[in-house]
């Protein structure tokens, strides 16, 4: 029967959007929500940013390891963690749901209430959605944000900063792998580096602090792995940069699951962390206290033509391409993603 998928109760694309646009909270800076052909927004004097991110299934999460809530949170602070990187405060969002047939409302009602947590703890409006239909679920957030004097940016690393990162690496890399069955990890740890990958943070109130730092280091959030985010900091500030792999943070749970293995931490990837280069004479103490969190100081930014070098315990510095394992661990990571 022709319109078989419609009798399982399958939604209709519009009767969708508008139940799950319905009732959602917005602030005074939206003139108009859902509902129009455009939502319109109250002019700002600050400069804005604008991101966007995907979350594909099957590529990037898998429904049997995390709820549809969770799903809708994480959408939504894979983006902010982008406004984040930036110094910026997001403020407004737009949805794009791709829909597969086999999920019901009630699926969608989850994520939704997901999304709108996570959207209403950051101050976030949602002012608007779309519903494609597609063979595997997709979550697409647009986001605004603004920013408060200079946005952080990955082209401003000078040679002789120092380079920081904040909070532990590694973690939701394992995370990801132990939910696929590729490692193996029991009690508190599994719970822990599982939680890391499902429910990760955006530093916001991190980058919102660098940002009123002078001059304004040059910052990314991790999404990809240190030294691929490193990387595009070396590329767009045309500078190179030794990382003493002895410094890299790494959780205790990280050492119990991994032990002194650091692949996950230099390539793992979905850390959402921020990595920050400032001119020389901040402690590692003084920047904790200062944003909050524990912040590791992990190398130095050096001339372009040196590359970026591992510094290993030994004091030996390696080529990062170099090192045994990185580039499979890159592959294999950037097969999960793309
Ligand atoms: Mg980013």
């Amino acid at each position: 029967m022709p319109d078989d998928h419609k009798s399982k109760k399958q939604p209709g694309e519009f009767e969708l959007i508008a139940r799950l646009c319905a009732g959602l909270p917005q602030s005074s800076r939206t003139i108009l929500g859902p509902g129009d052909d455009c939502a319109v927004l109250a002019p700002s004097r600050r400069p804005q940013l604008l991101t966007i991110d995907s979350m594909v299934e099957s590529v990037h999460f898998n429904l049997e390891w995390l709820s549809a809530q969770q799903l809708g949170a994480r959408a939504l602070t894979v983006n902010l963690s982008d406004i984040a990187a930036m110094g910026g405060t997001p403020h407004t969002c737009v949805v794009n749901l791709g829909i597969r047939a086999g999920l019901d409302a009630a699926f969608f009602d989850r994520l939704y209430r997901g999304l709108r947590q996570a959207a209403q703890a950051a101050a976030v409006d949602i002012v608007g959605g779309n519903i494609t239909r597609s063979g595997q679920l997709t979550l697409t957030v647009a986001l605004l944000g603004d920013v408060t004097g200079q946005a952080l940016r990955r082209d401003t690393a000078r040679i002789g900063d120092e380079i920081f990162v904040t909070g532990t690496l590694g973690d939701s890399a394992l995370g990801w792998r132990i939910l696929a069955g590729e490692i193996k990890a029991e009690g508190t740890a599994r719970k822990y580096l599982v939680g890391r990958f499902i429910a990760p943070a955006a530093r916001l109130l991190q980058g919102q602090e660098l940002a009123r730092m002078r001059p304004a280091p040059a910052a990314i959030d991790i999404s990809d792995g240190l030294l691929g985010d490193l990387g595009h900091i070396l590329e767009r500030s045309r500078v190179g940069a030794e990382v003493d792999l002895a410094a890299l943070p790494r959780s205790r749970h990280y050492v119990t699951v991994a032990g002194d293995r650091l692949e996950m931490a230099l390539s793992g990837g979905e850390d959402y962390e921020l990595l920050f280069c400032l001119r020389p004479g901040h402690s590692e103490e003084a920047l904790s206290r200062r944003l909050g969190v524990p912040v590791r100081r992990i190398g130095l930014i050096v001339e372009r033509r040196r590359g970026l070098k591992l510094r290993g315990p030994d004091g030996r510095l390696l080529a990062a391409a170099a090192m045994r394992g990185w580039d499979q661990l890159a592959n294999g990571a950037a097969q999960l993603r793309k």
